[in-house]
Order: structure tokens, then sequence, then C-alpha cells
């Protein structure tokens, strides 16, 4: 037997016991499979957190909350059920040992985050903003971000059933909270849905959308459907890519008859037409797929759609190991038949420091995970360049470790750029954290913040 740094064993998956939290000790499987039930029990504040985990957690954690709500959180809370369920999955709340495990968890690291987590030298990159990717600027019509030649992303609507700290589209995407404000559409959800159905008939270069939001299983499904099907009525698009986490998050709603009678429609009329639906989801930690997970991916996979595939993002504390990435990814394919496809680097929002690795830490896991996976099913890890859009993390032209400063190049122009000669000869930047550089890279960042017309 030859030693490996990797070791793969295939893992049962396991729907933890809900009813080990007190609030939810009550609550039938019947309930537990309900998408309003889970809809509606979703923990959207401390009182509610409370509530379900009893005394389970110390006062310092609440009060670390707290703090981060007032003081950090770019995200308001909202978690379904189902994955706090899946947060230290095999410890009781009465155990003594239950809020440092769930301080350490995985889950909680990214979807409850507390103060304590955050960089107190840096919590933020000093180049770090809102709209990080610039959706916005690249809107065609209002929702409708035209970033790549052949490519599109439409965001439908600007919740999701579940809020993650981390949030790219944190400008947009939730409730405001006490830091962050967020951007309203102008335009009644109905114009801009007819807006961009029309700009996509009218530029036949677009094969490929992805309908997102937030997410779309916030979307009355009749709504979802008849924007799908006006898509599939577009000779020009090839591609439909539905934007969904809470297929993992609330795979009770992906379990309904409803969606299901509905997706299968839509797939019918897609192969009639020769066009490709898959879901993507985003699904961070192993510990997350459990049985209805599974179930869900599987179910939509029985409608007769193309793919299930999994978009994850590389989170420090959540899954910057390379046993906890190949862990996911086995647990994705072997049981749930969703596709590995991305892990994407934390873009640079406001507090998202100690959640982001460098470039060099992403481009190891990459080289880390090689040679486990079948080839198609190997993620590619990705770096979201403003400017540029997507790369892999190899691809990078030039990067400068000291300063912490990545060089990328692009061959192709976004609607800004349209004028731009120089556009395709620049070199676009992207940074990584600061906490982590040489000390000389942290003193040129602590000196250019401090002579601010330098920044930016
Ligand atoms: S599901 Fe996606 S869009 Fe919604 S909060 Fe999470 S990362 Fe943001």
């Amino acid at each position: 037997m030859i030693e490996q740094p990797y070791v793969y064993r295939h893992t049962e998956l396991v729907e933890p016991d809900w009813q080990r939290l007190p609030g939810w000790a009550d609550v039938s499987p019947r309930d537990w499979a309900s998408a309003q039930w889970q809809r509606a029990h979703c923990v959207k504040n401390i009182r509610q957190l409370r509530q379900v985990v009893g005394d389970g957690l110390d006062e310092r954690f609440y009060a670390d909350l707290e703090r981060d709500q007032a003081e950090r959180a770019t995200m308001s809370m909202l978690v379904p059920p189902q994955m706090v369920n899946t947060m230290v999955p095999h410890l009781s709340p009465a155990h003594p040992g239950f809020t440092d495990a769930f301080y350490a968890d995985p889950v909680r690291r990214y979807m409850i985050p507390v103060f304590t987590d955050r960089r107190e030298d840096w919590p933020s990159h000093p180049l770090a903003s809102r709209d990080s990717l610039h959706e916005a600027e690249m809107w065609a019509v209002e929702g409708l971000t035209h970033r790549y030649p052949t490519k599109v992303l439409a965001e439908l609507l600007p919740t999701c059933p579940q809020y993650c700290g981390h949030c790219t589209r944190m400008d947009l995407v939730g409730n405001p909270t006490p830091v962050v404000d967020k951007h309203k559409f102008a335009l009644a959800r109905e114009d801009r849905l007819t807006a961009m159905l029309g700009y996509l008939r009218n530029n036949p270069g677009v094969r490929d959308v992805v309908v997102s939001g937030g997410d779309v299983a916030n979307m009355p499904w009749p709504r979802l459907e008849s924007f799908v099907a006006g898509l599939l009525e577009i000779e020009n698009i090839r591609d439909i890519r539905l934007a969904s986490k809470a297929l993992m998050g609330l795979p009770q709603f992906w379990l309904t008859d409803e969606v299901r009678a509905g997706m299968e429609r839509l797939a019918k009329v897609a192969r009639e037409r020769d066009v490709s639906i898959a879901i993507h989801t985003h699904v961070n930690t192993a510990q997350s797929v459990t049985p209805l997970v599974a179930a869900a991916a599987k179910a939509m996979l029985d409608t007769g759609i193309r793919d299930v595939r999994n978009q994850g993002v590389l989170l420090r504390g959540t899954n910057d190991k390379t046993e906890q990435l190949l862990d996911l990814c086995f647990a994705l394919l072997d049981d749930a038949k969703i596709m590995p496809y991305y892990f994407y680097m934390c873009d640079m929002i406001p507090g998202s420091e100690h959640w982001r690795l460098s470039l060099a830490e992403a481009q190891k896991l990459q080289h880390d995970i090689m040679g486990y996976l079948p080839g198609f099913a190997t993620p590619r890890f990705i770096c979201d360049v403003p400017y540029v859009g997507k790369r892999w993390v190899h691809q990078v032209a030039r990067y400068d470790r000291e300063l912490g400063i990545s060089y990328w190049t692009k061959n192709y122009r976004t609607a800004v750029e349209s004028g731009d000669e120089l556009a395709l000869q620049r070199e676009y930047e992207y940074y990584d954290p600061i906490h982590l550089l040489p000390e000389a890279g942290q003193e040129y960042w602590r000196s250019r913040v401090a002579t601010p017309v330098a920044v930016g």
C-alpha cells in the first residue's frame, strides 16, 4: 500500500438529527421535509438562535455575534433549519464543549460570522469595495450583467432563502445591515425581466444565460418557469444555468411537486430545442451534503436537465485544507451526483480579509487536489479579477508576492471598454490579504493607507 497525502474513503451521507437541538426536539420528519416549514423557521436573529440551541451557547458567543452584526456584518442573518442542523452535526448543545465546537464549525464560520472571526488589523483590504466585480457598471439592462462576449448574468431578484456572510453581491442582495445599505432595483420586477428578454432577443451573440439573483429559489415558481420558458423561445440561447444555493440550503424547495413538475416541463422543451439547462449550486463543506441534498440533486437530474454543478467559495476556516476540499468533492460526486466545477477565491468585499486566501494558497490547493478526482470532476480554482472575469489561478501573468499584487490580462472587451484601445494590453490587479504579506509588504500598504491619495 502506497502512502498518500490524501486517502479516499467512501462515506455514507447522513442527515444530522435535528431533534438534538432543543428548539426542534418535537419537529416531525414530515415538517422537516416541508419547504414551507423550513422557510417559516429560518434563524434570522439572536433571539431565534437562542430558541433553537437553548442554553447550549455561552453568552460570550451571543455578545460576539451581536457586536459583529452592529459593526461589521455586510449580510443580515438568515439560516434555514436545514443549514443550522449541519453545524456541529454530532454534538448536542447540552455537551460542555458545544460553544467551542460551534465557534470552530466550518459552516458556522461563514453563515453566522462573529466579531472575533474577523481580522483586527485589516478587517477589510483598503481596495475592497461593494460590488467588487463592477457588475452593475456592466448592466445592459437593469440586473443583466453583460461581462463576457457570449454569456450574461441575469439577476432576477435580490433575495435568497439563506444569506452567506461573504456574499459577493452584498451590495444588492439581502436586507440592509447597520454598516451596509443595499442597492435597490429602480425598475419593477416585471419590467426588468421583460427588458432582459428583449435584450437577449436583440443580441444573437449571447448564447448562455446564468439565471441568478440572489437565489432563484426565492422566485415564485410560476414566474421563474415563465422566465426560463421565455429564454427557451429565444433562438440564440443554448445554455441556461439556474443558480441556487438553496439546492443545499433548502433542498426541500427543489423536492416539492410543483418544482419537480415544472422542471420536467422545462427540461422537455429544452431537449426538443437542443438547449442545456443546468442547476449551479454553492456548497462549501462536505458536512452540508446530506441525504436530502442528494435527493434534491437527483430529483432535478431525473427531470431530464443536463447537470447539477457546484461552485464553492474558498474560505479560510471553512474549506482551506486539501482534505476538506477533496472530502467535499467526493461527497458531491459519489452520492449526490453533483459535479464539482469551480472553487472561487472569495471576492474583495468589505470585511472579508479573515476569509480570503492569497493567490499562492489557492494555487497550492489547486495543485494538491490534482489526480484524486476524475479529470471531468476536478474543479478549477478561480480568481474573479475585477474588469477581467474568471481566470484559473495559475493563469496569472505576474505576481508580486511581497506586495501581494497579482497581475492579469484579458482577451475580450466588456461594454465598459468598448472604446478602450488598450484594454487587451493592460494588466489588471488583484490583491492578497495584507496580513499574510511579509513585513515589507505590510509596511507598503500601511504607508499607502496613510497617504490616501495613493490608494485606488
Ligand atoms: S446564496 Fe449566493 S447570492 Fe445568496 S447570499 Fe449566498 S452567496 Fe449571496
